[in-house]
């Protein structure tokens, strides 16, 4: 049968290139494919107050789909794995034993197969990096600018400072000389700026799970630079003969993903409607 083997590539917006060949692979043997999705931005829309945000209620549904037809579904986040899970409700889909969410870059863990964290102890040094980061914020002193206290890493936020553009330049280069000086990073991001330990990236945190679980053929999505280390990594999977297929959530903010995405959605919306083509493409497939 002929559309068993060719997607109707239109419909899901793959530009010629690699991202047309991985499509397909996903397609022909799900069990062993993998889909790694970014949580802000990409699952869930960005709001003013990180710890508000929730996952787009199709992106959800769309998820729960998935998880029950793809071998390994896993959200890889800058954010804690427990704030992940709960924020986006994952220990309640379907396919929950499929999940895995890798948070903090990776150095977090959480299975859907066992429901148990693995969380490592608070970086040293975490405490003198947290007081110097509110000391700064204290004296640079704009309104609406947010410390988010992540245990392993202190995120910077000024998407509600009342004068942003004062703020970026009062911050980031002073935020930089705080982890500079305690031997950690910062990873840059729309309206935040994170101090956190180095070692462990996306892109370091895709290339264990998709060794660990045998993947044959990936789906990545992201929006933010921090998403760039995993874009990396799917390209270099695919020398290697794993084919991948990467997905951007197009903002105003941030287009550094967009030349290089196979598929470009604009926001976590078109990233769900994206999805939610997969699943029916899959769903036909299995009945
Ligand atoms: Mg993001």
């Amino acid at each position: 049968m002929v559309d068993q083997i060719a997607p109707d590539l239109e419909r899901f917006a793959v530009r010629p290139g690699p991202g047309v060949a991985a499509l397909s692979a996903v397609l022909e043997d799900p069990a062993n494919s993998l889909l790694g999705l970014d949580f802000d931005g990409t699952l869930s829309p960005i709001i003013d107050r990180p710890e508000n945000a929730v996952i787009h209620p199709e992106g959800a549904r769309a998820l729960d789909r998935l998880s029950r037809r793809l071998g390994t579904v896993a959200i890889i986040t800058g954010r804690p794995a427990r704030a992940a899970v709960e924020l986006g409700g994952l220990a309640q889909l379907a396919g929950a034993e499929r999940m895995v969410v890798l948070g903090q870059y990776g150095a977090e863990r959480w299975d859907g197969a066992s429901g148990e964290f693995t969380i490592p102890p608070p970086p040293e040094g975490i405490a003198q990096v947290r007081e110097a980061v509110t000391a700064l914020v204290d004296e640079v002193g704009i309104p609406g600018v947010t410390i988010e206290n992540k245990f392993r890493a202190i995120g910077i936020h000024w998407r509600t400072a009342a004068d942003p553009q004062r703020a970026t330049a009062a911050l980031i280069e002073r935020a930089r000389a705080i982890a500079a000086e305690h031997d950690f990073g910062v990873e840059p991001g729309r309206s935040v700026l994170e101090i956190r330990p180095p070692g462990k990236d996306k892109g370091m945190a895709l290339a264990e799970l998709i060794a660990e679980r045998g993947v044959r053929a990936q789906i990545f999505g992201g929006d933010d630079l921090g998403d760039l280390p995993a874009y990396d990594e799917v390209v270099r999977q695919r020398a290697l003969g794993i084919p991948g297929l990467l997905i951007a959530s197009a903002s105003p903010e941030q287009n550094a993903l967009l030349e290089r995405a196979d598929v470009v959605c604009h926001g976590p919306a078109e990233v769900a409607t994206w999805l939610h083509l997969l699943a029916d493409e899959l769903d036909r497939r299995a009945a």
